[in-house]
């Protein structure tokens, strides 16, 4: 008995005093998470400003659990929000039904919905849950514009960018 209380207390001594220790001070402190995790989404946005997103609603299509809600709106080279004609004027992800599977990622034409590394999702009421477009898109990059911009007629037609590399 008396063996067996002081072996159960060295084990304890020697991950006090001997061991490296495995606790992480969070929130002060992050884990890096591996390159495969798959976080909260981000709406990404060209250099100049633009939008990503093009309002086309693939990823709501793709998604299984029915998490995304997308609403489009027309572009003009008056105000330009996004290449191509359309882009998405309404954008929302409920995080309680998203499962993080990353069909919303796959599915995209322009790589506008991304999975990030931000794994901090706690909510008290149901509806903060739902995140909009505003809490999912990037700041504008140093450099670009917060859209709507004034664009040359004829210099952004294309929804999708054509892509230097057809095998990338
Ligand atoms: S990660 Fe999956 S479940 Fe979540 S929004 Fe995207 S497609 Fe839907
Ligand atoms: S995130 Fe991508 S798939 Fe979804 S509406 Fe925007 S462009 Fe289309």
């Amino acid at each position: 008995m008396i063996v067996e209380l002081a072996r159960g207390l060295w084990t304890t001594f020697r991950a006090l005093f001997f061991e490296k220790k495995v606790t992480v001070q969070y929130p002060e402190e992050k884990r890096p998470v591996s390159a495969r995790f798959r976080g909260r989404h981000v709406l990404n946005r060209y250099e100049n400003g633009l939008e990503k997103c093009i309002g086309c609603s693939l990823c709501a299509a793709a998604c299984p659990a029915d998490a995304i809600f997308v609403e489009s709106a027309e572009n003009s080279d008056e105000k330009r929000f996004s290449p191509g004609e359309r882009y998405a004027s309404t954008y929302e992800i409920n995080m309680l039904r998203c499962i993080y599977c990353g069909f919303c990622e796959d599915a995209c034409p322009t790589e506008a919905i991304t999975l990030g590394d931000n794994y901090e999702l706690s909510f008290y009421d149901r509806r903060d849950a739902i995140y909009n477009k505003d809490m999912l898109i990037v700041p504008v990059p140093q450099g670009g514009q917060l859209p709507p911009l004034v664009t040359e007629p004829g210099t952004f037609t294309r929804s999708v960018p054509a892509m230097k590399d057809p095998v990338d």
